[in-house]
């Protein structure tokens, strides 16, 4: 993050405005609608400008700056079409440590005005951090058409209740649940209908009712997909924005984790940098535990919880608990790797069936049913398949599959660093001994790993 948004209390504090003129007013008339007393110094000053500025009880002074004008003031903001006092402003609010802004020169500012919509109390306020004002207004102006007017209203009405609802519910949860039912229930509803005194009256009998008894949690299962965050689901989304614990292991990737709720608490699970992954039974017990305490609590695994998952493991011992759950699928890596490399995993001319096999070899034995896998007319795919690579390629070929069969290795699929590496049973080892492979890597098994080379769009760097 470049810039770090912040919301500043103005209300009743000096500011320095350098310049008279469209900017300077524009710049002037936010300060002023914030509660900030403005001084503005400039040799000439817009009468309707001017105007504003003594009309808020604020000083117009004609003349020249000085850094002495910084003196008491919370913030500066350089509006003038002279480089050169712009700059010496910068300079000067620099070195007295005063916040300075100075209009369309990002180098010089300390703060950026960003692009606002105002719902007040509600605000949101969008930045491209200079890179492109343009953008962040064009987000603004979408945002404005999605946000309801009656936002602002609604918030100043929860606003006068947060005292209530805090002594009556000592746990920041349970608040949390409370706030939430107001907003998804009748109470947003009638206010966003323009219906305040209902919406107030509603909102007092729902503070009236009596405390229910600290109830259990509950406990998500999700798949979070291969790694691309639009791969989500959109009930994925809705969950992960509504557990307040989140337990997340090696797989699910940091854009996605930044899309939970931001003041949830992050638990990794997966394997740390010894390499000692939170044992399963653990886990287990620690969703069982956090439900327990009243959490909602979010289990995000990569791909879909129920392939290669684990899924199962984690709700038996919740449904065992009588502890509600649901369990939402992800995209599993086969399908987004897949199709994500121009790979179908089913084709009329080629493969009429798939199958998803682990190739995670226990003590490197070759345990799986590899007279199965040689049939004809179908795609294999091997999840956690990279160290068993050379044992796969060869017993392939020891049932059978010719030596040509194509196979294709799919590096961190769907991310940005989706990578293809294609070989055939024969040359894929030395291929990737060559490569410095990231993991987690899936590999692909069939004919259809042909059409790569034609149907291949997504980072189409071919190997
Ligand atoms: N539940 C997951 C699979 C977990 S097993 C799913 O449905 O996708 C872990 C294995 O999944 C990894 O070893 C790798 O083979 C595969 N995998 C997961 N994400 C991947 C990705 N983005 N790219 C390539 N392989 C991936």
């Amino acid at each position: 993050m470049d810039l770090l948004p912040l919301f500043f209390d103005l209300k009743g504090k000096d500011v320095l405005v350098v310049g008279g003129g469209e900017v300077a007013l524009r710049k002037a008339g936010m300060l002023i609608r914030a509660g900030a007393v403005v001084e503005l110094v400039a040799h000439e000053i817009l009468p309707d400008l001017a105007e504003a500025v003594a009309a808020a009880g604020g000083q117009n002074c004609i003349g020249d700056y000085s850094a002495g004008r910084l003196q008491g003031k919370t913030l500066v903001v350089a509006a003038t079409d002279d480089d050169i006092l712009n700059r010496q402003v910068s300079e000067d609010a620099k070195a007295a440590n005063v916040p300075v802004n100075v209009v369309d020169c990002p180098a010089l500012c300390t703060f950026v005005f960003p692009a606002i919509v105002d719902r007040s109390p509600l605000v949101a306020a969008i930045s491209s951090g200079g890179a492109s004002p343009v953008l962040a207004r064009m987000l603004r102006a979408k945002l404005e058409t999605t946000i309801p007017a009656a936002f602002g209203e609604l918030a100043e009405l929860l606003g006068a209740h947060r005292d209530k609802v805090k002594a009556k519910f000592s746990h920041i949860n349970r608040r949390r649940e409370f706030w939430e039912d107001v907003l998804e229930g009748p109470v947003a509803e009638l206010a966003l209908s323009g219906q305040m005194v209902q919406a107030k009256k509603v909102l007092q009998d729902m503070l009236d009712a009596p405390t229910e008894d600290k109830q259990v949690g509950e406990v998500y299962l999700v798949g979070a997909g291969p790694g691309d965050p639009d791969l989500l689901t959109f009930k994925a989304l809705r969950l992960m924005q509504k557990a307040d614990v989140v337990l997340y292991d090696r797989l699910v990737s940091e854009p996605i984790l930044d899309m939970c709720r931001r003041d949830a608490k992050r638990i990794y699970v997966g394997k740390a940098r010894s390499d000692h992954a939170v044992p399963q039974d653990e886990i287990n017990q620690r969703l069982i535990d956090l439900a327990k305490e009243g959490h909602r609590v979010l289990r995000l695994k990569g791909g879909d919880p129920f392939i290669f998952g684990r899924g199962g493991e984690e709700i038996a011992g919740l449904a065992a608990e009588g502890i509600p759950f649901q369990v939402v699928p992800g995209i599993t890596a086969a399908a987004g790797c897949a199709a994500y490399s121009g790979i179908p995993l089913t084709h009329r001319d080629y493969a009429q069936s798939v199958r998803f096999v682990t190739g995670h070899l226990k003590d490197n034995s070759t345990d799986l049913p590899w007279g199965e896998l040689v049939h004809p007319h179908q795609t294999v795919v091997f999840y956690m398949g990279l160290m068993g690579l050379p044992v796969i390629c060869q017993q392939l070929q020891a049932h059978g599959m010719s030596a040509d069969m194509p196979i294709a290795l799919v590096q961190k699929g769907t991310t940005k660093d989706h990578k293809v590496v294609i070989g055939t049973l024969s040359t894929m080892v030395d291929i990737v001994k060559n490569q410095q492979v990231v993991a987690p890597t899936l590999i692909i098994v069939g004919e259809v790993v042909k059409l790569h080379n034609t149907l291949s769009w997504y980072n189409n760097e071919k190997s």
